[in-house]
């Protein structure tokens, strides 16, 4: 191919005089071209005209156009140590100016932005979406939750902070459909490159909506890539924060031993943990020196102790109570029973927070049980499915619980007591959840132990999300 030749695909794709073009490209691609770059640079510039702009970025690996591009004398390079462009023309000084200033790389007041403002073109010849740039815009201007920070050091020796700094993986490609389809986006070849054009603010608004509604629209689906594992976590996390309720995961849900419950529990993008059961055994039977250790792990890894569970009415309350204060678990949860009044005397004591659970007991028993203490209440509705009655309809509204409940169970099960996936049983889960929310219910919705064997915190932690949806 020519020169001629090129200019003449370039205005078959739309491409005229005054048009502004940010161009990825790859020469190899395009197989031989007379002239080389510098016939494909003139080329751009002589479809465009003295009234067009001519950009490409020129970080990561250069390829030779955007080399030759740089090389002009009459090329404007902005001065931004991240996402650097180089431009030629009518608008290059307005693209490249203040780069630098600007609070993110890709954002607003960056080439990227400015260039869509323009009215302006993304071309990628030879080249697919991975090495679109203008998708790190949408992902800044939507301040996605994985999206970290990135310190550079600038020519002056100042040190400056670029928010919205993306990750290392997403699946651009797997997104190239979406602008296939909507049709805002021209496919061709010019040689035996492939070539995309779209207009960079239909790329933009395209993303901006999708991303609005899935923050993870361009984060891949492979369960081994750790990068994107690790920011779906951070969205969940976002997402979660979100809520007036804090969710908890029960650490037999959450894995066997610590370092897999940790891995799983960030994974899940959890903060807290509740402890039922560690190692296949009842948590309150670990030394206070294993349990402690066990508590500093979750402490550096950021994760923190909802409350310890205990799964029978203690003969002893007080070793319990010492293993907490040696531990620094500050609140326990123990099953509700007619004697449990100087539990609360003892707990109070010693500066812990007792709560009690429904366990094998009625709706019309607990409620009983509860009016005649001033004390916390987690409300399990698989046990009150159990007990035959309906733990929305009935239990919850008869017994007016709404007053003392401290925590809800996230957990599902059938009128046996069977537990079965969230929102599958006759728990009525949902509708627990949904009630709550409209108080603004700022107490624990606990992933409870009843999960275990039904999926991964991670998993689980997805449905929740999905149920508050
Ligand atoms: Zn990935």
């Amino acid at each position: 191919m020519d020169k001629a030749e090129i200019k003449k695909h370039l205005s078959d794709f739309g491409l005229k005089n005054g048009d502004v073009v940010i161009v990825h490209s790859s020469l190899s691609s395009t197989g031989y071209v007379k002239g080389g770059a510098d016939a494909l640079v003139d080329a751009f510039l002589e479809t465009i005209g003295n009234e067009g702009t001519l950009v490409a970025p020129v970080f990561g690996n250069l390829g030779v156009f955007t080399d030759t591009l740089k090389n002009r004398s009459e090329a404007v390079v902005s001065d931004c140590p991240l996402g650097t462009v180089a431009a030629i023309g009518a608008n290059a000084e307005f693209i490249c100016r203040d780069h630098r200033k600007a609070d993110t790389a890709y954002g607003h007041n960056t080439p990227y932005i400015k260039i869509a403002e323009l009215g302006g073109y993304v071309c990628l010849l030879g080249v697919d979406q991975d090495r679109n740039t203008t998708l790190h815009s949408v992902e800044a201007l939507l301040e996605l939750p994985y999206l970290g920070t990135q310190k550079i050091k600038l020519e002056n020796g100042n040190e400056k902070s670029f928010k919205c700094y993306p990750g290392p993986h997403r699946d651009f490609i797997g997104i190239d459909h979406v602008m296939c389809q909507n049709g805002k986006m021209k496919i061709g070849k010019i040689g035996k490159a492939v070539v995309r054009l779209m207009k960079s603010q239909d790329l933009i608004d395209t993303f901006t909506e999708l991303g609005k509604r899935y923050p993870d629209f361009c984060l891949c689906d492979n369960r081994n890539c750790a990068d994107c594992v690790k920011q779906r976590a951070a969205i969940r996390k976002n997402r979660l924060a979100e809520e007036d309720f804090k969710l908890s995961i029960a650490s037999s849900v959450a894995g066997k031993y610590i370092p897999e419950m940790i891995d799983n529990l960030k994974t899940a993008g959890a903060e807290y943990v509740e402890l039922d059961i560690i190692q296949g055994k009842p948590t309150h039977k670990l030394s206070a020196d294993k349990l402690k250790k066990a508590v500093d792990e979750f402490a550096e890894n950021d994760i923190k102790i909802s409350a310890l569970r205990l799964s029978a009415v203690p003969k002893d309350i007080k070793e319990i109570l010492e293993l907490l204060k040696a531990t620094g678990i500050n609140d326990l949860i123990i099953p509700l029973s007619a004697d449990v009044g100087e539990f609360i005397d003892q707990s109070t004591k010693a500066k812990i927070n007792i709560s009690f659970v429904n366990l094998g007991v009625s709706g019309p028993y607990a409620a009983n049980i509860m009016s005649g203490l001033n004390a916390r209440f987690v409300f399990s509705p698989s046990e009150f499915a159990k007990a035959g009655e309906m733990p929305f309809l009935q239990s919850f509204r008869q017994g007016k619980f709404g007053k003392y409940i401290s925590q809800l169970d996230i957990e599902d099960a059938l009128f046996d007591g069977t537990p079965s996936l969230l929102a599958s049983g006759n728990a009525e889960i949902r509708e627990l959840i949904s009630i709550l929310r409209c108080a603004s219910f700022s107490g624990f919705m606990t992933i409870s132990g009843r999960n275990r064997n039904l999926g991964s915190a991670k998993d689980l932690t997805e449905k929740v999300i999905k149920l508050l949806k």
